[in-house]
């Protein structure tokens, strides 16, 4: 999937866990890092391609890219498994832990399942391309959805853009649509 698709993959399932699971109250600052986050851990996992707009966004990107993809193995391979997926979130904690001192105001615990939230979305949105996902290395088998490898969809071409991507525009639509008063009576009462 391209990193557009995943930029609004992941802030569907961040706003769909939102309004259906009980939240604490939070600041203000912590919502707007929360999302941040979210769309960060929803590229994430595509720091192993050197093309990935991760990396494009870095003035030396290009060269770290080709680095980092080397050391991971290639592409749609370490990251885009449990183990890989989980290692990054291990190391996404561990610097938010350490920059907590810098933004006391912000509920780190909050903005971490935001990045977790974005990094899972990312694994389920790329096992609907035709390349699959190895979820379950070291396992070497990519898992797809749906499993008939031709029905899948190829990155990039009319089936995420025709298909994918209306379909999260109008899951977005939808969700906010039917969840509106939960959405306002979240915002009066969680943020302050
Ligand atoms: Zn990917």
């Amino acid at each position: 999937m391209t990193g557009r698709t995943h930029d609004l993959a992941a802030i569907t399932l961040l706003g769909t866990v939102a309004v259906l699971t009980p939240l604490p109250s939070m600041t203000l600052s912590t919502v707007l890092i929360a999302i941040l986050a979210n769309q960060i851990g929803g590229i994430v996992p595509d720091i192993d391609q050197p093309v990935a707009p991760f990396w494009r966004n870095l003035p030396v990107g290009g060269f770290v890219g080709k680095v980092i993809t080397r050391m991971m193995g290639g592409h749609r391979f370490l990251t885009h498994s449990i183990i890989g997926a989980g290692l990054l979130c291990f190391l996404a904690l561990q610097f938010l832990l350490f920059i907590h001192p810098l933004m006391p105001n912000i509920n780190t615990t909050i903005v971490w399942y935001a990045f977790v939230i974005g990094v899972l979305s990312h694994l389920i949105m790329d096992s609907f391309t035709k390349e699959g996902v190895p979820w379950l290395l070291p396992i070497p088998i990519k898992f797809g959805i749906p499993p008939i490898r031709r029905l899948r969809i190829t990155t990039g071409k009319w089936g995420e853009t025709l298909g994918v991507w209306p379909i999260l525009i109008l899951a977005d639509i939808a969700l906010c649509a039917s969840q509106y008063q939960t959405i306002l009576a979240l915002i009066h009462t969680h943020i302050h």
